[in-house]
């Protein structure tokens, strides 16, 4: 699975669609994807991804954006977001 992919199953399972429907459109097999979302909180219904994305993210310390790991700094606030392009991204996406 290449990086493409995975970030356009991100994004579909941001839309709620199916995971065969990705699996289709991305010419995977449909447990290559189930188990992708499985191993990065984009595992159940699909109008709730979205949702609970943000949450996982959290919890599993991930930029809620491209789904990289965050490198958290020892002192001073956390970081949410991996780097400046994701969190403008973020921003952006939040005032359309
Ligand atoms: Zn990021």
């Amino acid at each position: 699975m290449t990086d493409a992919q995975k970030r356009q199953i991100r994004s579909m399972r941001m839309d709620g669609i199916g995971y065969k429907a990705i699996a289709n459109s991305l010419g995977l097999n449909v447990d290559q994807v189930h188990l992708y979302c499985r191993m990065n909180g984009l595992a159940g219904d699909g109008t709730l991804v979205k949702a609970n994305y943000s949450i996982w993210c959290k919890q599993n310390n991930r930029c809620p954006v491209c789904g990289e790991k965050l490198r958290q700094p020892k002192t001073g606030r956390s970081k949410k977001y991996c780097s400046g392009r994701c969190r403008t991204r973020a921003f952006r996406d939040k005032c359309n």
